[in-house]
């Protein structure tokens, strides 16, 4: 099963995928991961695109589609979660192509839908681990007192450069303006199921299920 998952920044996308990972034995390709991991491994693609993710602004769909097709390459038994890509109608074309090349397609697009206001206060309490990739909160998943990630042991919390107000006004903005049609495309396809994600992350995991179960 090949499965997207969309939704504006801070709506969950990454932590949902990682559930899906852990219990479905599904691979997760997180566009956003991968040009961060591109960023500080020093490449000129990485410098490149730095400035522009730190603005809030989408990379080009060339970049992305690039990255995603190398790792369509590798194949994943338990299907892909597309997560942060398509981000914009011609990268959804892109993707179908691709999947189409490998006798595959879309299984389901799973919107999550966040008010706005939650968005903005989710971003500003975020924090990841820098060595396992954690999502931690500082309202709902505090760092542990010890200063330790309980996933890993390290302590390299990390704030994205992104998660700055003037950031998020432009990804939001990005989004409702170059992401949010993609709700429409995928609807017409068929394949569209809107989950709360406003609720616990058990909760919106439950929706997810469903919804694919379905
Ligand atoms: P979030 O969903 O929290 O905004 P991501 O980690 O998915 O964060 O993406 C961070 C940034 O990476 C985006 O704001 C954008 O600059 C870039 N990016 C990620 N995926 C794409 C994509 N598919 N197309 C264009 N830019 C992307
Ligand atoms: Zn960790």
């Amino acid at each position: 099963m090949n499965i997207v998952l969309l939704g504006p920044p801070g709506a969950g996308k990454g932590t949902q995928a990682r559930h899906l990972v852990e219990t479905r034995g599904m691979v997760q390709l997180s566009t956003g991961d991968m040009l961060r991991e591109a960023k500080d491994s020093g490449t000129s693609m990485g410098r490149r695109v730095a400035e522009v993710m730190a603005r809030g602004e989408l990379v080009t769909d060339e970049i992305v589609i690039g990255l995603i097709r190398e790792k369509l390459e590798e194949g994943a038994r338990g299907g892909f979660i597309f997560d942060g890509f398509p981000r914009t109608l011609s990268q959804a074309d892109a993707l179908g192509d691709l999947l189409a090349a490998e006798g595959q397609g879309l299984d389901a697009v799973i919107v999550l839908e966040v008010d706005d206001e939650a968005l903005v206060q989710r971003i500003a309490a975020r924090a990841t681990c820098g060595t396992c990739g954690a999502v931690y909160n500082d309202l709902t998943r505090p760092i542990p007192e010890d200063g330790k990630c309980s996933e890993c042991g390290a302590s390299d919390f990390q704030r994205r450069a992104d998660d700055t107000e003037e950031a998020l006004r432009t990804r939001l903005l990005e989004y409702y303006k170059k992401t949010s049609p993609l709700i429409g495309y995928y609807h017409a396809k068929g394949l569209l199921a809107r989950v709360d994600g406003m609720g616990e992350v058990d909760a919106v995991q439950a929706g997810i299920a469903r919804a694919l179960d379905d």
